[in-house]
């Protein structure tokens, strides 16, 4: 047995949240009877000396929840950048004071992956339910961006702000991020629950991918797509973005507030607790192997199989 894949992992530091997205996927928000809490600095010290024990990780990155609502993220980075992990921190960048970003620095945080959800107050506003949140970004934005750090702007695009995406790319570019990413709304465990008005429509999708390509081709800064989009889902290709697929279980796990393991941050399926099971053979456990061959039955005669995978898992019945 060997690992042919280099490990990345999200932890979920918190649940707790600052602020109340619309189309927020959290699990715990959809499942009242997900488990509660957070582990303190010592769990997860001791949680993580045991998962990453001889597993070639690449990345760790670092999201809630809102992460910079723990007081302690700093001594949380700390411990895995002696670890020689790579350590991201994906935030909505309210909390992100010039302070607090010296003292995650001081830590060792090197990559920053901050929410904009439009290019103005206007949409941003009304996506993360806070319109003064657009000013904290953006200054969040330009604070990482002076001091050097790797910078990614993360819009989540639902069917009210999908049509601002090619705005909201130049915006970042702008305001100087290194690449813009691209996350399609992805319904917690497939289910729409109140939530079909968010649902991006085929032809939303094939404009702004349409439009970020022909962007791109003109850029030098990388635009990519985060949840995969399925080449069936497109009437063309783009030609300088590339699709992604799923990765869920592959290379990258999830690990939930109180120690849970999880394969898709959008499904409230659990995998075992890692304070008490050993992580090594989760990749290769039944359940593991099951998510990951969750191909719909109409991409059995698919040429594009090998690469698109059947697309994202959660979003099968309504591709
Ligand atoms: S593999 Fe399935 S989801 Fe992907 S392009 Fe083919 S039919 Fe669509
Ligand atoms: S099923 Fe896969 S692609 Fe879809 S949200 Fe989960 S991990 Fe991402």
């Amino acid at each position: 047995m060997g690992w042919n894949n280099l490990f990345n992992f999200s932890f979920e530091v918190t649940a707790r949240c600052n602020l109340n997205c619309r189309f927020c996927y959290n699990v715990w928000k959809h499942d009242p009877h997900y488990p509660k809490g957070e582990l303190n600095l010592e769990q997860i010290r001791s949680l993580f000396n045991k998962v990453l024990f001889g597993l070639p990780t690449e990345t760790i990155h670092l999201t809630g929840g809102e992460p910079l609502v723990r007081e302690d993220l700093e001594e949380i980075v700390h411990y895995f950048t002696q670890k020689r992990i790579y350590v991201a921190i994906s935030t909505n960048g309210t909390l992100l004071t010039e302070k607090r970003l010296e003292s995650l620095v001081q830590a060792g945080a090197k990559r920053f992956e901050l929410t904009l959800l439009g290019p103005n107050s206007e949409v941003h506003g009304r996506a993360c339910g806070d319109p003064e949140n657009f000013n904290h970004i953006c200054r969040a934005i330009t604070a990482v961006r002076e001091r050097n750090l790797f910078l990614r702007a993360a819009m989540t695009v639902t069917a009210e702000n999908i049509d601002h995406a090619p705005q909201t790319a130049l915006k970042a570019i702008e305001l100087g991020a290194h690449e813009f990413i691209l996350y399609r709304f992805v319904p917690t465990d497939g289910k729409i629950n109140g939530q079909s008005a968010l649902l991006p429509s085929r032809q939303q999708i094939n404009s702004a991918v349409s439009k970020l390509d022909e962007l791109a081709s003109k850029l030098k800064t990388p635009i990519k797509i985060g949840i995969p989009i399925a080449p069936c889902e497109l009437d063309q290709l783009p030609r300088h973005i590339p699709l992604t697929m799923c990765m869920g279980g592959i290379s990258k796990f999830i690990i939930d507030p109180v120690g849970n393991l999880r394969l898709c941050e959008q499904s409230s399926q659990r995998h075992g607790d890692l304070r008490t099971e050993n992580f090594f053979f989760k990749p290769f456990s039944k359940t593991t192997r099951d998510f990951v061959r969750q191909i719909p039955t109409r991409c059995s005669s698919c040429r594009e199989i090998k690469k698109c995978r059947g697309g994202c898992r959660m979003l099968t019945p309504s591709i």
